[in-house]
């Protein structure tokens, strides 16, 4: 089992007034397994936020990675819904000035070419090594 979500769970649980005992019985759990977590991370080490996708109340460890979503389903959800804005944001148009092949750069505003090979093909014909033999 995933440890900071045993965490979590418990300090849910508790916040709705469960005792240890309950909380063990609740969680599969030891009641001194209980209580170590709980004394380890006290009630001002679990911060709360808001779910970005449902609005419900989301709890997370501090100095760990925030939570933004409640559960995963609802970060799904909210990528699904914001997908399109995501990529229209991310991803630039560009033609491609050695062969004019359109391609999609993500995050690159100012690419030239589509690929490392026009790149080098450019700079060889610029320089008149390609066609050395006139
Ligand atoms: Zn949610
Ligand atoms: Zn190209």
């Amino acid at each position: 089992m995933n440890n900071e979500m045993q965490i979590l769970k418990i300090m849910e649980l508790r916040k709705k007034g469960y005792g240890y005992k309950r909380i063990a019985k609740e969680l599969d759990m030891t009641v001194s397994a209980v209580r170590y977590a709980i004394t380890k991370y006290e009630e001002d080490e679990v911060l709360s936020g808001v779910c970005k996708h449902c609005g419900q109340e989301t709890m997370s460890i501090k100095g760990r990675k925030r939570k933004v979503f409640c559960s995963d389903k609802c970060r799904w959800a909210w990528w699904n819904n914001n997908k399109e804005q995501v990529n229209k944001q991310a991803y630039y148009k560009h033609v491609c000035k050695n062969c004019g092949t359109e391609f999609k750069a993500y995050g690159a505003k100012h690419r030239i070419y589509c690929g490392q090979k026009c790149y080098i093909e450019s700079k060889t014909n610029k320089n008149g090594d390609t066609h050395a033999e006139k």
